[in-house]
């Protein structure tokens, strides 16, 4: 078998390419696309290949830092200092497995989630429609792609209606382009081959089946580029401000290891090179060398927690911007109701009412009037609406029972395609299996889907030997293409009483939170042979359906958790404005706002035509806008991040992509939502509910404060152990540590539990302050009084130790110094586990990873003092035991002096809090 993926067959017929692929109108075998896919490969693009760990761990030696560890070990090499020499060796490689641990704990999360990103496509095997990974197409394909759906692969169309594509990631055109399935000339160039769409490109509108000509590095994607649609960690503001906190930790360090070295050097007549090493020392071990890769691992756990509540990560960056979000722009259907939706009344254009029994989509129920059950056969203005409900309809209801989806009953079939069409056939279904024969036979000749603009969808079709035209749509959009009613006579006049009527019924229904759809239609001429929008027109109105469609479980709970954590709610929506109004009310959207109600509950598109000035205002006091257009869905976030704030939006169609785009976190829904739409966002929820979004603001507050909290007590156990050596050479004592064991100090603290810090869950509280701002740098004055508080015990303790044991040895002294400050740094990290609570209060041990670093570290420190051979490298002299007791005891003090310090600058705010 040979299948050629470089023909030009843009030149063919489409059954001609359809034979020169082997394949068929019905589409491939399973067994031929197994066959295939083992000869051509994956449909993917090349290096996509995951990381090489001998090369991530080389990597680790690539650092500015570890040239220094060697520039130091040079000096003691000079110096004679062969103890050194392999001291700092060995300080080098276990820097550098730690590293390489920490990178590839960060790069494994990074991982998993791309693989939670998952493309699919539908394709025709053996006849049948189905999904599959869109790695598994080869060549011959049949694939089925509508709006809004990614190109998996290049192809030659076999059927294209109203078919455009974007194709801007290819040729950088930002027009759609009109695709038609006609042969070309073989020469044309590949911008103008109408009849081909390809990979990595998107259907903006329209529908198409075409046969999968080339796959993987093949396409004309794969030979420009290979890494589209992965994450990307693009340099953002985040990345910016810890750059900004590493360059202001480097030169902390190195001004206070050159104070070392001048007064060493300068002040007391040290040799020069003892100076050099411990100068070189305390700067290794004051710069942070550990930040960058904390931070990675302190994003990967925020995004691996996010995922694991249905908020999955494509860009990196996002996991911390949550944390600054400010804003919500949420769409309501899906994400805050529940999308399972249910006709609960109809109202034909005669004047009569009905009741619609049953719940979800259940085919259970019937119509009643007053409470009494109605025969449908004796109006055939409702059977109308029945059957345009069935028919004008691209929903499928399956046989199994729904599964997995959220409110879902027992019993209810599974269901595909817009919730709203699927409420329409539910209701026809629930007639129709108790009425055979009720309604005649439709033909369906073509379909004009929904789109958001136009807001409604169409349907040609010939019933009973005669062609009619269908249409269901927004009320108002309908009533406005309408001339004629239906009665129970035969069309009429439709007067201005009777739209009247049907507009203020409309009102009601929707003042109770239904969705209101119109049905209509209209006799056609016959000859068409295509639905079109234009032809949408002289219809005869035949009635409006209820639609309910509850708020989600958790919604109300987490529109007030914003509202606490000072993150303003709005709802942005396409329904209508009563419907809008009457769901944010019902979630809890609408409650404590605006004090200036000028602009009433909410505002439609129509009243948004207004300046700049005015529309401002009305973002500050409106939350709530109905049948919104993508366009000013983007007007509204702009005006808002000109206000300063930063947004999140929820969005789901091919039109939502360039507000998804502009948002500063573009969120996409994961079931309902278009692959153009998951492509433009930084976060896809699997989920689709707006809860999960305030779920992972939380995550992104608490990834923010960890690396706040993990960068104060890098800073401070620096501060500290650098202040030691100044004032103990100011003094004119020895040097209080030698070369080496501040490097070892500088290990088993800094380097062991900054990674348990890493880990902190957030606490209580953190949803109930103001978002960070934007652009609120890590480094927090705030901080100060504390790390001057906590740099002074240590220091207090380490002078302390070193001059009481001075008198018995330098190395007893230095064995009780690195003790202390070993130990005080250790104890802080407990503190550091919250800037403002007790460690008490969240519970001394219960952080699993603190604790296990905090053994591990204790168990270094004593490793390297009680072991005989690495005592005598390190030139330790031991400790009696009730020595250490109390030398651990004293450390300690670095947490009730903590304690203090909470208590009076943050504990009484607490209390009343608590109040
Ligand atoms: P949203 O989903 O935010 O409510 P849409 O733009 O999807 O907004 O829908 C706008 C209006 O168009 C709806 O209020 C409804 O009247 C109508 N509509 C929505 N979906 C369909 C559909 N599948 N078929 C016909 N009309 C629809
Ligand atoms: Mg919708």
């Amino acid at each position: 078998m040979e299948i050629e993926q470089k023909y030009p067959y843009h030149s063919l017929r489409a059954e001609e390419a359809l034979e020169k692929l082997q394949s068929r109108a019905s589409g491939l075998t399973d067994e031929e696309a197994q066959l295939r896919l083992e000869e051509i490969g994956p449909n993917e693009l090349t290096g996509t290949e995951g990381m090489n760990p001998l090369l991530l761990f080389l990597k680790q030696f690539k650092d500015f830092l570890i040239l220094i560890l060697f520039i130091a070990a040079g000096v003691a090499w000079y110096a004679g200092h062969m103890v050194d020499v392999y001291v700092i060796m060995g300080v080098i490689m276990f820097n550098a497995v730690l590293g390489f641990f920490q990178e590839y704990r960060a790069e494994k999360a990074i991982q998993a989630l791309k693989s939670m990103i998952k493309q699919e496509a539908t394709v025709r095997r053996g006849g049948k429609a189905k999904k599959i990974e869109a790695r598994e197409l080869v060549p011959g394909d049949v694939i089925i792609l509508e709006e809004g759906d990614s190109i998996p692969a290049d192809s030659r169309l076999l059927q294209a209606k109203n078919l455009q594509t974007v194709e801007a990631s290819l040729t950088g055109e930002s027009l759609p382009v009109t695709k038609k399935v006609t042969p070309l000339e073989e020469k044309v160039h590949m911008g103008d081959r109408t009849n081909m769409i390809w990979k990595g490109t998107h259907v903006a509108r329209g529908t198409a089946q075409a046969v999968v000509a080339a796959t993987g590095p093949h396409t004309e994607l794969g030979k420009i580029s290979s890494s589209l649609g992965e994450i990307k960690v693009t340099t953002t503001n985040f990345r910016k401000k810890t750059d900004r906190l590493g360059k202001q930790m480097a030169v902390i360090s190195i001004l206070t290891s050159l104070v070392v070295f001048v007064l060493g050097y300068f002040l007391r007549d040290y040799p020069f090179e003892e100076v050099l090493l411990v100068t070189v020392a305390t700067l290794v071990s004051s710069i942070p060398e550990g930040l960058p890769a904390v931070i990675s691992i302190v994003l990967a756990i925020g995004a691996k927690r996010m995922a694991r509540q249905h908020a999955i990560i494509r860009k990196f960056s996002a996991t911390e911007m949550l944390g600054s979000v400010s804003v919500i722009m949420t769409d309501k259907t899906g994400t805050l109701t529940k999308s399972i939706l249910t006709v609960k009344r109809i109202f034909l254009g005669d004047g009569s009412e009905y009741a619609v029994t049953g719940t979800g989509y259940a085919v259970e129920g019937g119509l009643t009037q007053n409470e009494q059950e109605v025969n449908p056969s004796d109006s055939p203005v409702l059977r109308q609406l029945l059957l345009i409900a069935g028919a004008c309809n691209n929903a499928k209801l399956g046989e199994q029972p729904g599964e997995g989806k959220e409110g879902a009953e027992k019993g209810e079939p599974s269901v595909m395609g817009d919730p709203t069409e699927v409420a329409l056939l539910v209701l026809a279904k629930k007639i129709t299996t108790k009425n055979e024969g009720l309604l005649p036979e439709v033909r369906q000749i073509d379909d004009l889907p929904f789109s958001s603009e136009q807001k409604f969808r169409g349907l040609l079709a010939e019933v009973e030997g005669q062609r009619v035209l269908m249409a269901v749509g927004a009320p108002e959009k309908i009533l406005k293409l309408s001339t004629s009613i239906l009665t129970a006579e035969g069309p009429q006049d439709l007067t201005d009483e009777l739209r009247q009527e049907v507009w203020e019924k409309m009102d009601s229904w929707a003042e109770e939170a239904m969705r209101v759809l119109a049905l209509a239609y209209r006799p056609s001429d016959g000859t068409s042979e295509e639905a079109v929008a234009d032809d949408v027109r002289d219809l005869v109105w035949v009635g409006i359906t209820g639609i309910v469609d509850p708020p989600r479980k958790g919604v109300p709970e987490a529109v007030a958790a914003c509202r606490s954590a000072g993150i303003r709610v709005m709802m942005v929506t396409g329904d209508h404005k009563k419907t809008g109004a009457a769901i944010a009310r019902e979630v809890g959207i609408l409650d404590g706002l605006a004090n200036d109600t000028s602009y009433g509950d909410a505002l439609q598109e129509d009243e948004l035509e207004v300046d700049d000035q005015e529309f401002s205002r009305m973002v500050d006091q409106v939350s709530v806008f109905t049948r919104v257009s993508p366009n000013t869905k983007l007007r509204i976030a702009e005006t808002l991040q000109d206000k300063g704030h930063l947004i999140a939006m929820t969005g789901d169609g091919v039109n939502d992509a360039p507000a998804l785009k502009r948002a500063d976190v573009g969120i996409a829904m994961g079931i309902r939502g278009t692959d153009v739409a998951k492509d433009a966002a930084q976060i896809v929820l699997s989920d689709d509910n707006f809860a999960t979004i305030v779920r992972a603001i939380q995550e992104g507050r608490i990834v923010f404060q960890n690396v706040r909290q993990t960068s104060y007590f890098l800073l401070t156990t620096n501060f500290a152990a650098v202040a030691v050596f100044i004032v103990a050479i100011a003094i004119g004592w020895p040097f209080p540590l030698t070369a080496t064991q501040i490097l070892w100090v500088n290990l088993v603290t800094d380097g062991v539990m900054e990674l348990g810090l890493a880990t902190e869950r957030g606490h209580g509280d953190i949803m109930k302050q103001k978002p960070v701002p934007r652009d609120a740098s890590i480094l927090d004055r705030e901080v100060v009084p504390y790390i001057l508080l906590m740099s002074s015990i240590m220091l207090g303790l380490a002078l302390g130790a070193f001059a009481y044991y001075l008198p018995q040895g330098e190395e007893t002294a230095r064995t009780a110094v690195f003790l202390v400050v070993a130990m005080t740094q250790v104890f802080n990290t407990f503190n550091m586990r919250s800037l403002e609570r007790s460690v008490f209060s969240i519970g001394l041990f219960s952080n699993k990873y603190v604790n296990i670093a905090f053994v591990v570290s204790l168990s270094l420190q004593l490793v390297v003092i009680y072991t005989p051979l690495l005592s005598g490298l390190f030139r330790f002299e031991e400790l009696p035991l009730v020595d250490l007791l109390v030398l651990l005891g004293l450390s300690s003090l670095v947490i009730w002096g903590a304690e203090v310090y909470k208590y009076f600058r943050f504990g009484r705010k607490q209390a009343r809090e608590q109040k």
